[in-house]
């Protein structure tokens, strides 16, 4: 039989990455990402385990190598790490990397699974290293357990890169101190900007901290070092000298990254989005859930690529301005 066709947009640019979020569950409730009151999706509404396996499956087949899995706090679905088991069985097959963001709480009590069943890097949030802070950004006492997990991912020989989302007068004065704990302890740190994603109960525009100034401030105390290294994704990287260590800027508002994009994302009831910023949405579960699935699978496919948009239209401008979008980061998957 044919392989079936890889994914390509109308831009030629080809899709070879899938963020596949678990579940829109979280343990903790970031200010930036969701209300203290977020309203979660009934569990009939989550795809099974089998359909995220099969789901993935049809991706590897049409080109993706490399497979995020997302949520929501994806350690927080009780079947988790059976899917890593059985995607981790595709590493070698098709699948050249299997990795995950997560917040960390439940880290320390996955992170030996994780490395056997192939998983080699993984993505742990951290936005500060202090605990008041943390629990009133989190809304959650939670940092202790955050740090063991991540402590417990490098004993577990996993390669841990940290994100921090940059915020105005909230862990603004602590980044240097954060890059120079990470650089220390051997992880690289990358720098996000806040993106408008779902009402919160904050506004935007108080919140967002643009990197350029950021990287400016840096610069004043360390030698900063463009690097060529890419990851694939939107990062861009310098090297500290100082802190012998890596540092990544993601900077959707303050620079625009779209060109290169060689990224899709499944929600967790299997709504395929081509573009983190846009409203475009395929519905892989329904095609999943018909009597040709194949069929309905392809035709799925074949019209996202038709319709993945060459750039994302963020903005934050004004005080008080509404959402871009109304859908939360956790929804998405990060
Ligand atoms: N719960 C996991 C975690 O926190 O790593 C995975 C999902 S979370 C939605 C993925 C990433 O999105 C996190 O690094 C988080 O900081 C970031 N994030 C969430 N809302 C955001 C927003 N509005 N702007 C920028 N980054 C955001
Ligand atoms: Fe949960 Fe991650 Fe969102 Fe924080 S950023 S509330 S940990 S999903």
């Amino acid at each position: 039989m044919s392989s079936p066709a890889p994914l390509i947009d109308r831009f030629a640019r080809r899709i070879s990455y899938l963020r596949l979020s678990v579940t829109d569950r979280c343990d903790l409730r970031c200010a930036y990402c969701m209300p203290e009151r977020m309203e979660f999706l009934p569990r009939a509404e989550v795809l099974t385990l089998e359909e995220l396996h099969r789901l993935a499956l049809a991706f590897i087949d049409r080109g993706v190598t490399k497979l995020r899995l997302t949520g929501g706090e994806p350690l927080v679905r009780r079947d988790m790490i059976e899917l890593v088991r059985a995607l981790g069985r595709k590493l070698g097959d098709g699948l050249e990397e299997l990795t995950l963001t997560t917040n960390g709480t439940r880290l320390a009590e996955f992170a030996e699974d994780l490395a056997a069943a192939g998983v080699r890097r993984i993505n742990v949030s951290l936005d500060t290293l202090d605990r008041d802070t943390f629990a009133r950004l989190a809304r959650r006492d939670a940092l202790p357990q955050v740090l063991e997990g991540i402590a417990a991912a490098k004993q577990a020989g996993l390669r841990v890169k940290l994100n921090t989302v940059a915020l105005k007068g909230v862990n603004e004065a602590e980044i240097p101190d954060l890059i120079a704990w990470a650089h220390a302890q051997g992880h690289d740190l990358t720098l996000i900007e806040v993106m408008p994603l779902g009402e919160v109960e904050q506004d935007r525009f108080a919140q967002y901290l643009p990197l350029d100034a950021v990287r400016t401030a840096l610069e004043q105390r360390w030698t900063l070092t463009p690097s060529a290294a890419r990851s694939g994704g939107p990062a861009r990287y310098v090297d500290i000298a100082e802190t012998d260590g890596r540092l990544g800027f993601i900077t959707p508002l303050t620079g625009n990254f779209c060109e290169g994009c060689n990224r899709v994302r499944v929600t967790t009831t299997g709504q395929l989005f081509m573009c983190l910023g846009g409203e475009g949405q395929v519905d892989l579960r329904a095609a999943l859930r018909s009597d040709e699935p194949d069929t309905a699978l392809a035709q799925a496919f074949a019209r996202a690529m038709g319709e993945k948009p060459e750039r994302h239209g963020f903005v934050i401008d004004a005080p008080g301005a509404a959402p871009a979008l109304a859908r939360h980061m956790s929804m998405t998957g990060g």
